[in-house]
């Protein structure tokens, strides 16, 4: 360890393994303690650590940003304020060297710290593979990160992890609400290295790769809150009677690449709270922010109670196949989830299938198009229609159809595509190179079958995943990209006849996720809502129960199972009846 000072205060880092595992990945083993130290040298005045390179380091219950520098008073150290209170050694710190630390707000950099360094997180450790598999960048189409893979003893390890964790994390219930608090926290205190990295993996504009982490912090929070009793059945002088929730044990969760930390908290908070343990595996598309999740949680949970596990397939498969989790809570394609429920039924597992979507907007013939315009199109083609509630196919009046057409083909003519580090940017590049060749099959099957295009049909010419926003006039049954979930920046519109037509038509679908009805009468609109079968149906507005509180789920093959609110942690329990007699009374007797 390199000094570069009389130490004022030696204060040993609570976390200080964790927080160096977090900021040197693997090269961290055998790093020892970081101690604060006053430095003597003139112009200085700032708290080294002696780990001898500039990096960032997580510290405790704040972010610390320590660059450190081989020559005397070059060093510095800078934190978010509001960690001051919160973390011992920052208090210290600041105390001892108020006049001279620099102190202001600043997120977390990722700067000198290596994506691909982050380690899968088995039994409270960070852990390697042999092998590495990489992660593109879609903005360039080259690798940006490698992950590990995860081998057949390591997932062992995970699973006996998960289970060794389970018989304690599922005593005491205020433990773990407390616990996906502090979850909560370092989530939102390491927001922008995790939205960074999301759009690094994924695509998606900064903003909104901003917007998934809140979101995963709000289902944590709302899962913290949320109160779940005991029905008491029976109380009465024949006996009582109660039905309680118990958490199933391991619970496999296996997530798609699209959302990679919203989705994962999709499954964590209820599953955790309801006192599961977990192995979550994403997609090799996206594994980045989930091992960066991995490695958060794991610095408030206790080892073995989140695990996250990383490879290409058939990785998911041995997940499901393992004889450890009693749960297998699924999100992605219908053609994996069939698999995945073959796969789970071997072993009697309980399971989710939270599955693909082709859902209907259905525009009522008293809309003015230019006024649903703007909401339909970002309903289709936020994320580039790479969202399973995303509106994927459009129904409106024949007579209305041309204006609809028009005013959508004018938003997607107008949208910025770009890569969505760039802050002007509304859309990023699609998710992998797969995508981009699938949506020019389904224009050019489109076209072929009479559709017309009215703006986009072509990928862009630059480097990475870039597809033009595409709209389709005068699509029809029978087309692919009507029939089936496009899953991209590609949106079919459908002239109907009238309304039992649109209904029937929106409904002859195996898929059935979500639907919205627009409309200016809100009773016609509620009318024609309740005959659309979907897991969820909006009002003009598309996909607006997307929240903790509300179910998600797909009818038919959209899924098995919902996610979300009490009806998504039941999901991870089983329910237990105790039955038992009613206590004895004392017999009064009679003196006298
Ligand atoms: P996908 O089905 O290809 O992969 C999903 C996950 O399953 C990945 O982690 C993958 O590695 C894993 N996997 C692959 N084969 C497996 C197997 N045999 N057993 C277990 N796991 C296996 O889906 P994707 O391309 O990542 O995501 C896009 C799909 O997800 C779309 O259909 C979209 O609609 C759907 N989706 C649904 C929801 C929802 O909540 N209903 C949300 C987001 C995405």
């Amino acid at each position: 360890m390199r000094s570069l000072g009389r130490p004022l205060v030696s204060c040993r880092w609570r976390w200080d393994a964790v927080a160096v595992r977090a900021a040197y990945g693997r090269h961290a083993e055998g790093v020892g303690r970081g101690s604060l130290r006053h430095p003597q040298h003139a112009g200085c005045g700032q708290t080294v650590t002696s780990f001898g390179v500039p990096t960032s380091l997580y510290c405790g219950a704040g972010r610390a940003a320590v660059a450190v520098s081989k020559t005397p008073g070059q060093s510095s150290v800078s934190y978010d304020r509001r960690a001051r209170g919160r973390c011992g050694l920052l208090a210290v710190a600041h105390r001892l060297c108020r006049r001279q630390i620099q102190c202001h707000r600043r997120p977390l950099s990722t700067k000198g710290r290596q994506m691909g360094e982050l380690g899968m997180t088995i039994d409270g450790s960070s852990m390697w593979g042999r092998q590495t598999f990489g992660v593109v960048d879609p903005a360039t189409g080259a690798v940006f990160a490698h992950a590990p893979v995860c081998t057949v003893e390591q997932l062992d390890q995970a699973m006996d992890a998960a289970l060794r964790a389970f018989h304690e994390w599922r005593r005491e219930d205020d433990v773990r609400r407390a616990a996906l608090r502090e979850c909560a926290r370092v989530l939102l205190g390491a927001l922008d290295e995790l939205a960074t990295t999301i759009t690094a993996e994924q695509g998606k504009p900064r903003a909104a790769s901003v917007a998934e982490v809140v979101a995963a912090v709000s289902w944590l929070r709302y899962y913290a809150e949320l109160d779940i009793g005991r029905e008491i059945v029976q109380d009465d002088r024949h006996g009582y009677a109660d039905v309680v929730r118990r958490p199933l044990g391991v619970v496999a969760a296996i997530t798609p690449w699209n959302f990679p930390v919203a989705l994962a908290m999709w499954k964590l908070a209820p599953a955790l709270r309801a006192g599961n343990t977990v192995v979550l595996k994403p997609s090799p598309y996206a594994p980045m922010s989930a091992l960066m999740t991995g490695e958060l949680l794991g610095r408030v949970l206790p080892a073995g109670v989140v695990n996250v596990v990383t490879g290409p397939d058939p990785l998911g498969d041995r997940i499901v196949t393992h004889p450890v989790p009693r749960m297998v809570s699924f999100t992605g394609s219908v053609v994996t989830g069939r698999r995945v429920a073959a796969a789970a039924a071997g072993g009697l597992k309980r399971m989710t299938l939270e599955l693909g979507g082709n859902d209907p907007a259905v525009v009522l013939d008293d809309v003015d198009p230019e006024q649903v315009a703007d909401d339909i199109f970002w309903a289709a083609l936020a994320d580039n229609g790479q969202r399973c509630m995303a509106a994927k196919r459009v129904y409106v009046a024949r007579h209305r159809h041309d204006d609809l057409v028009e005013a959508l083909a004018a938003r997607a003519r107008a949208t910025r595509v770009g890569p969505g580090s760039q802050p002007s940017v509304q859309l990023g590049p699609l998710g992998n190179q797969l995508q981009v060749g699938r949506m020019a099959e389904y224009v050019r099957d489109a076209l072929a079958h009479g559709a017309a295009l009215a703006a986009g049909g072509t990928a862009l010419d630059r480097p990475g995943y870039f597809y033009a926003p595409t709209v389709l006039a005068g699509a029809t049954d029978g087309v692919r990209v009507v029939d089936e979930e496009q899953f991209g920046p590609v949106l079919p519109v459908i002239a109907y006849r009238d309304v039992d037509d649109a209904v029937n038509r929106a409904n002859a679908s195996d898929f059935g996720l979500t639907a919205s009805v627009w409309s200016a009468d809100l009773e016609r609109a509620n009318a024609v809502a309740a005959r659309l079968d979907a897991g969820q149906v909006s009002v003009n507005a598309h996909a607006a129960g997307v929240r903790p509180d509300l179910p998600f789920g797909g009818h038919k093959c959209s899924g098995i199972g919902v996610e979300n609110g009490v009806w998504g942690l039941h999901s991870f329990t089983d329910l237990q009846a105790t039955v038992r007699p009613a206590p004895k009374r004392r017999r009064q007797t009679r003196t006298g």
